[in-house]
């Protein structure tokens, strides 16, 4: 296997287990030129043994898989695959998440905060949707999915490869989004629908975004439940309704969902319908969030969710983006009642919470109100974040009291 050598002190943040090796901090390589996504070892400037990861041309150099000189004869098989997610599953079981009765959807696999960089998966109610990020966990799809059978036995219906879109690279690899398992793409699979917290949703992995349904606004979602009752709801940016169906549930006298997506907004309509019958209070709107919200009557919600796109999706792009942030949050601020709330999000990774809460409070200076920060929020422990690795809590929000 191929040796990889770090320049001479670059191991401190491998020492720390931090999981990637930027390609800076590479001096050389030893063996067998590797190909993207084949593993080599690690070693520091002095030749110790550091562990193992997956091997990409670009910015990341090495994704580790292990801080352990524990790699089988031949490189990850299905053994390391399997106790790797089982150990997940197990995790997911100690969230509360796995294996009870009112939410049967999940994330099983949150990439670095798993140890398992570049890979995600999710689960839908015995339907698994994986997307790699990485050429390492592309190139292992197929024992990958091999592992999600032995791991969850019976209860396993489909896996299905997602990667299209996120995989770094597209060149000599058979990319297709597909399914994995079974051999023959089942029939009447998608869209599922799914139970989070005892609510309905149709998931549409085969043609939603990311992998069908936003799993990481759970516990937000049910605050917004506990607030909703008696309020007159706006739910930005709302994608298939997360937030609307809560809203509902908790008692909101009206829902108003915006999103800019064609097919989100029939998703919504199907899940508000599949929850509450087709004469709820609710109204889905296909438009530009922002410009909905600039346009609404002033005081005609009591209640509004914002919870946008990243704006950000790198470093270059943050002061733009907190302009929008700040724009949007303004925008917001300025046209909810007096005594409404304003859970407003955002999920790119490069703006950190503090940076956020600067953005939102500079938008409650220009529109001139009367804020208080009653709550901070979070993602949730199945997209929890390594301790070594503080760049995945990506995703926070605020809840605003607006006088
Ligand atoms: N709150 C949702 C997830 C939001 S994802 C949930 O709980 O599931 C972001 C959504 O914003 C996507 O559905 C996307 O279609 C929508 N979107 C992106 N740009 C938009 C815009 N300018 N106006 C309205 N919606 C937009």
């Amino acid at each position: 296997m191929t040796k990889l050598y770090l320049k001479k002190g670059r191991e401190e943040s491998l020492l720390r287990f931090h999981p990637w090796v930027f390609s800076g901090a590479v001096f050389g390589l030893e063996g067998p030129d590797p190909e993207e996504g084949d593993v080599v070892a690690v070693y520091s400037a002095r030749k110790e043994f550091l562990g193992w990861g997956h091997y990409q041309i670009g910015s990341i150099a090495v994704r580790m898989l292990s801080f352990a000189d524990d790699m089988p004869a031949g490189g990850p098989d299905l053994a390391f695959w399997t106790a790797r997610l089982q150990g997940c599953l197990q995790a997911r079981r100690a969230f509360g998440l796995a294996g009870f009765a009112t939410t049967n959807c999940y994330r099983l696999v949150h990439g670095e905060g798993d140890s398992l960089p570049g890979l995600i998966i999710d689960w839908y109610d015995g339907v698994c949707v994986m997307q790699a990020h990485s050429a390492g966990m592309f190139r292992a799809r197929k024992m990958i999915a091999e592992a999600l059978q032995a791991v969850y036995g019976d209860q396993l219906q489909a896996v299905y490869d997602k990667s299209e879109g996120t995989a770094p690279f597209k060149a000599g690899l058979d990319l297709g989004d597909g399914y994995l398992y079974p051999a023959s793409a089942p029939q009447g699979l998608c869209p599922r629908t799914v139970l989070e917290n005892g609510h309905r949703f149709l998931v549409d992995w085969e043609n939603g975004q990311k992998t069908g349904f936003f799993l990481d606004q759970r516990e937000n979602r049910a605050l917004v439940e506990r607030y909703a009752r008696g309020r007159r709801v706006l739910n930005l940016f709302c994608y298939t309704g997360g937030f609307s169906v809560y809203a509902l549930a908790g008692g909101a006298v009206s829902v108003d969902s915006v999103d800019s997506s064609g097919r989100a907004v029939e998703l919504v309509e199907k899940n508000i319908t599949l929850n509450f019958g087709a004469d709820a209070p609710h109204r889905a709107i296909c438009a530009d969030a922002i410009d909905f919200v600039k346009d609404a009557p002033k005081d005609a919600y009591d209640l509004m969710i914002v919870d946008p796109p990243a704006f950000a999706k790198h470093r270059g792009a943050l002061n733009n983006a907190l302009r929008a942030y700040q724009r949007l949050n303004a925008a917001a601020i300025s046209a909810v009642a007096p005594g409404g709330l304003v859970f407003t999000f955002s999920c790119s990774q490069v703006v950190d919470r503090e940076t956020f809460a600067l953005a939102v409070f500079s938008a409650a200076a220009d529109a001139g109100r009367r804020v208080r920060i009653i709550d901070r929020l979070n993602q949730p422990a199945d997209h929890a974040v390594n301790i070594f690795h503080p760049e995945g809590a990506y995703l926070k929000g605020l809840v605003l009291y607006v006088e």
